[in-house]
């Protein structure tokens, strides 16, 4: 099963994709996480990429595109799941123009988009009190989420951090880049895929049964 996730920044989208990938034994490909691993080890590309990711913009189509392209055709991946889902991908109509060239040439196609609606009022609030494990990615709210004990992952003991793009200044950006990019991109897939719309104000829980009935798991 193919999947395709969007929604706001803040929508809950890394963490209902990482939670439906667990439950399906599918791989969560997240190209934010691609490109915050390639930030931390340094890479060419992490070093092209650290200030626009700081600064809340989209990082060149080229880029992203390639990262995703290497991980979709990882043939040991390819044999250890049997589908994935796609988070933080596409985020421009460009990209998902790109992206059905890709899985023109790999022979996916995308079974279903998931679409997490949220206020971007509550996500505001969600972004400014967001923790993110350092190590695992585990992601943590310091009121409805914080974890056990300050500043710790409880499932890795790794150390826990605001995300640079988290910040409040890079917060408004990150929306408005959303607005303007990403959301035209949901009219264009309800003319070709099946969209399912989301409550993205209910507890995790919830949002993620509600996924998995309505995408028939
Ligand atoms: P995310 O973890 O999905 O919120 O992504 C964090 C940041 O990574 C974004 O604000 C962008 O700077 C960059 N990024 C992630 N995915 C993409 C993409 N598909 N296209 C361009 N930039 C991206």
């Amino acid at each position: 099963m193919n999947l395709v996730i969007l929604g706001a920044p803040g929508s809950g989208k890394g963490t209902q994709a990482a939670r439906i990938a667990e439950r399906e034994k599918i791989r969560h490909i997240s190209t934010g996480d691609l490109l915050r691993d390639a930030v931390a080890r340094g890479t060419g590309i992490g070093k092209r990429v650290a200030g626009i990711m700081t600064a809340g913009q989209l990082v060149p189509d080229d880029i992203v595109l390639n990262l995703l392209r290497e991980t979709l055709a990882n043939a040991a991946e390819r044999k250890r799941f049997n589908g994935w889902i796609l988070d933080g991908y596409p985020r421009t109509a460009r990209q998902a123009e790109a992206l059905e060239d890709v899985l023109g040439k790999t022979g996916d196609t995308i079974d279903a988009v998931i679409y997490i609606e949220l206020d971007p009022e509550v996500v505001v609030n969600r972004l400014s009190n967001r923790r993110t494990c350092v190590s695992c990615k585990a992601v943590y709210h310091l009121v409805n989420n914080p974890p056990a004990v300050e500043g710790t992952c409880d499932a890795c003991g790794g150390k826990i951090v605001l995300r640079d793009d988290d910040k409040p200044e890079t917060i408004r950006k990150r929306l408005e880049v959303y607005k303007k990019e990403t959301l035209p991109i949901l009219s264009l897939y309800e003319k070709h895929h099946t969209v399912h719309r989301v409550d993205g104000s209910k507890p995790i829980e919830e949002v993620t049964s509600d996924i998995a009935g309505l995408i028939g798991v």
